[in-house]
């Protein structure tokens, strides 16, 4: 029964998502730790069992430096256990946290900013579209390293699976044109990242918000708050490209990584 769990001893629980839980796991064999994200399949419905599935298959297909590794999955007695590369450091939004209101130095959020944006442009050069792309799910490894991770609503254009779904993600970073009704595309992971990049400046959300209805509004409604200029035109300027209303006007990740202030950074740091 525990065929494939043998060898693999569960250390601790390190998360609790909607649809199942993290843990960190231990190989005996080798006593390196990896972590294990297991699905109850039998608490979910077809769809919900088909996006399962679909994570492990776009996350066994990938492979890039600021990408979580995949290491294996397997389904037992109705569970779906996706196994993956352990980041010591946690997450990002845990990691904001812990700053209590200091803000980081610049140098330090331009390197985390690269690395993730490198990561999405691998992404989308897949035809891959992250669609839940928040600082929850942006892991540090122990030297520091940015590694994306939860690929659990992530699509691959194209595929069979209904695009125009709406509602997806984390009402939090959903970017106004998926309010406006349109399909969830590049720019809206765009427009995801550019939070990212707003929270890491500010240690804080772009949109807070008590209610949904007043999130909702604030996002439609647009202006998105300055960044301190403690930190370079250069940087404020990119959060506010990243969350222009207009999908169209937000950059691409290949012109990101060409701005010279972000190659300038790319070259010291490589
Ligand atoms: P969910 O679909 O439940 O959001 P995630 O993959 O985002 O699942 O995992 C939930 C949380 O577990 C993350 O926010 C993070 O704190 C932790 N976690 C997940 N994967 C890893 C990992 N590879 N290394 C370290 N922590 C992880
Ligand atoms: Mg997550």
């Amino acid at each position: 029964k525990q065929s494939r769990m043998e060898g693999i001893e569960v250390v601790r629980e390190i998360g609790r998502g909607s649809y199942g839980s993290v843990w960190l796991v231990r190989r005996s064999n080798n006593q390196k730790n990896l972590v294990l994200k297991c699905v109850e399949l039998s608490h979910c419905n077809q769809q919900e069992v088909e996006a399962a599935r679909q994570e492990v298959l776009i996350l066994a297909g990938l492979r890039h430096p600021n990408i979580v590794s995949y290491k294996g999955s397997f389904e037992l007695d109705r569970r779906l256990n996706l196994l993956m590369g352990y980041c010591e450091g946690g997450d990002l939004f845990t990691r904001i946290q812990q700053q209590h209101g200091s803000l980081f130095p610049e140098q330090k959020i331009i390197r985390w900013f690269i690395q993730i944006t490198m990561a999405l442009q691998y992404l989308h050069s897949h035809n891959i579209l992250h669609r839940d792309l928040k600082t929850q799910n942006i892991f540090l490894t122990r030297s520091g390293l940015i590694k994306l991770g939860d690929f659990g609503i992530a699509r691959i254009l194209g595929s069979s699976i209904d695009m125009a779904t709406t509602m997806i993600g984390t009402p939090y970073y959903m970017s106004p044109e998926l309010f406006a009704g349109l399909p969830y595309n590049y720019k809206s992971d765009m427009w995801a990242l550019g939070c990212c990049l707003y929270e890491l400046a500010t240690l804080k959300h772009p949109f807070p918000a008590r209610d949904i209805s007043a999130l909702i509004n604030r996002i439609s409604r647009g202006k998105v708050g300055d960044v301190s200029n403690h930190y370079s035109e250069d940087l404020q300027c990119l959060v506010q490209s990243l969350m222009n209303r207009s999908p169209g006007l937000r950059p691409s990740t290949s012109q990101i990584l060409l701005q010279p202030s972000i190659r300038n950074h790319i070259s010291v740091f490589l």
